[in-house]
């Protein structure tokens, strides 16, 4: 049985640790949004998590969200996290206030063209691959600040900034070369843009400290908040 106590004191946990880690790193306490990453959990854990006053939710397929997000709160905050195929766009772009995962220019023209015809703004992030892990998606380092200056000129799209996923290692230090790479391209990109990126999607479960201490403003956390992750199906066929 899990009551929602259990969410509560997960969720006072996390949160107490975000600004302890914003603290250390001499930010704001709310210069962080927590993205509580839902996916496998049922739609009863979203409404949960609005009871505790997190309205920011994530999920990776947009079969899932599309599924589960009419069940739920309407007040919720829908963030787009996994890679995103073009068949699946016109659903992200009318269900997610973000798209965290753009890794190509294509889809972000694809991206244009369904909120244009939704006469819908979204705000993106470019997804970088800082690692070079081959199994990765995302933009390579060098190509991001083209594709950034190309994404800033799609009237429906809000460049809000870059996201990462560092290689998975349990010590979180690990991913502090990566979270700190992520950072250091975001400054190229505003200079290249002569603009700012406020956003940097970065961290999870076991190193969002460290990426709050790089300057993340978007942790992405699942387990830590909602524990192992579930086998919530929908009846929608599989993401192919
Ligand atoms: C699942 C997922 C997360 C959350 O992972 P946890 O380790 O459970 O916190 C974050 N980002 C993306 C893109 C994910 O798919």
């Amino acid at each position: 049985m899990e009551g929602e106590t259990d969410l509560e004191s997960r969720h006072r946990s996390v949160t107490g640790r975000i600004a302890a880690a914003c603290a250390r790193a001499g930010r704001a306490p709310d210069a962080v949004t927590l993205v509580a990453v839902t996916k496998t959990h049922p739609p009863g854990t979203a409404d949960a998590l609005v009871r505790l006053g997190q309205f920011d939710v994530g999920e990776n397929k947009v079969q899932e969200a599309k599924a589960k997000a009419p069940q739920c709160d309407g007040r919720l905050r829908w963030h787009g996290i996994g890679h995103l195929q073009t068949n699946k766009v016109r659903d992200a772009v009318r269900l997610f206030c973000m798209i965290h995962s753009v890794d190509s220019l294509r889809l972000a023209e694809e991206i244009e063209k369904q909120a244009a015809a939704q006469r819908k703004r979204i705000s993106v992030l470019l997804e970088v691959n800082v690692s070079g892990e081959g199994s990765k998606f995302g933009l390579k380092p060098e190509e991001m600040a083209d594709v950034a200056l190309a994404v800033n000129r799609l009237s429906h799209l809000t460049l809000r900034g870059l996201m990462t996923m560092p290689p998975y290692a349990e010590d979180p230090e690990a991913a502090r070369p990566f979270f700190r790479r992520l950072a250091a391209l975001r400054r190229d990109a505003e200079q290249r843009l002569g603009a700012p990126l406020p956003d940097l999607s970065m961290g999870m479960s076991g190193d969002f400290e460290t990426a709050i201490e790089e300057g993340a403003t978007l942790v992405r956390v699942g387990t830590a908040l909602l524990g192992e992750r579930r086998a919530w199906r929908t009846a929608a066929p599989e993401e192919g």
